[in-house]
């Protein structure tokens, strides 16, 4: 991890972002470009190497570069360590994260802390993590993402990604458009607290969340042209919170709903389809336009409600009144309004996310 003096302002971003139906049959080209040589390091689930990881394996062989493989199921603080020990004891100079949330984080945390770059191979396009400088682990102590490192290169190959679960496609639309929300809380920030606030970052997020708005119709099953929007929205996304050097410009108050959430029931829904709901709530309490989020939410089938969200309606109000607590240093609009039980109860009713 990289630490700098407060004063400074760091940003750390992606070298070669590859977009595109075959993507993936590039790699080698990338490698050369980026100079990497000696061995390398797969990390991916049996699902994500069967799909793109093993073809990740065969173009770098064929380009006299070796390669281990390691799998991982969870993102956990055991699965990142095992990942070390792999890296300690191949030493390769790059290490690939073929697959969606967690087998990417692992990577993106054991090759921060081994000090070798890493090359984010998504599969799935069901939140935002695929881009980020930040990584969601298991047994860190905190339910939210961390500042690890940003993607060496990414490389997403539609092709693949169209293979994977519709609803994952939907997670990553409601995590994208629940940047509206996030960036507001930002400014509150800003105005209340006199936080760091960067226009170039709050912009970059918000014109994801606008593109995938604009494009609900494009983003069908069957579209890869839809595919490529909310890929390039998910990617704009993570390179606004490595320019912000935090997520700030992607996680608010809707995120802490969630993560709330996840402490209530173990995560039920996806974290887009959760970050969706609570960017309705979110949008509410601002004094926004949640019904406009409602309905976005809804041309893509997206969960609006708990009864969507196959949770109870008593969780989501909990959730709502906990989220705060989960993360008191990120300032947001529940910090500002420190709703009683009986306020995030009305805010859920009147935006009919319970019944
Ligand atoms: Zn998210």
């Amino acid at each position: 991890m990289i630490v700098l003096a407060s004063s400074y302002h760091y940003m750390q971003l992606p070298r070669e972002v590859i977009v595109g139906k075959g993507a993936i049959a590039r790699i080698p080209e990338v490698v050369q470009r980026l100079g990497l040589t000696g061995s390398a390091m797969i990390v991916a689930g049996q699902k994500s190497f069967e799909v793109a990881g093993k073809k990740v394996q065969d173009l770098l062989e064929s380009n006299s570069i070796s390669v281990s493989v390691v799998r991982v199921n969870t993102a956990t603080i055991k699965d990142v360590t095992f990942v070390e020990e792999q890296i300690k004891a191949e030493k390769p100079s790059v290490l690939f994260g073929v697959g969606g949330g967690s087998k990417i984080d692992a990577a993106k945390l054991s090759s921060a802390e081994r000090g070798i770059p890493y090359v984010s191979v998504p599969t799935t396009l069901s939140h935002d993590g695929i881009a980020s400088p930040l990584a969601s682990v298991k047994g860190l102590g905190k339910p939210y993402s961390v500042m690890v490192q940003a993607p060496l290169a990414i490389i997403a190959d539609t092709e693949v990604i169209a293979m994977a679960p519709w609803r994952s496609v939907v997670s990553g639309c409601g995590d994208t458009i629940s940047k509206f929300t996030a960036v507001r809380d930002w400014r509150l920030a800003q105005a209340d607290k006199n936080e760091y606030y960067g226009e170039y970052a709050a912009s970059l997020a918000l014109m994801s969340a606008r593109l995938v708005m604009r494009n609900a119709g494009l983003i069908q099953p069957g579209n890869e042209e839809g595919l490529r929007v909310l890929l390039e929205a998910l990617i704009s996304c993570g390179v606004a919170m490595s320019i912000a050097g935090s997520s700030r410009p992607c996680s608010g108050s809707e995120h802490l709903f969630s993560h709330a959430l996840d402490l209530i029931d173990g995560g039920k829904a996806m974290h887009g389809e959760q970050c969706g709901v609570g960017a309705i709530l979110a949008a509410y309490l601002h004094g926004g336009n949640w019904r406009r989020i409602r309905s976005t939410l809804r041309e893509f089938n997206a969960p609006t409600s708990a009864i969507g969200l196959g949770v109870e309606d008593e969780d989501v109000v909990r959730a709502l009144e906990m989220a705060a607590s989960v993360r008191p240093e990120r300032y947001t609009i529940l910090h500002k309004l420190g709703l009683s039980r009986e306020g995030c109860e009305k805010a859920a009713k009147n935006t009919g996310v319970i019944g």
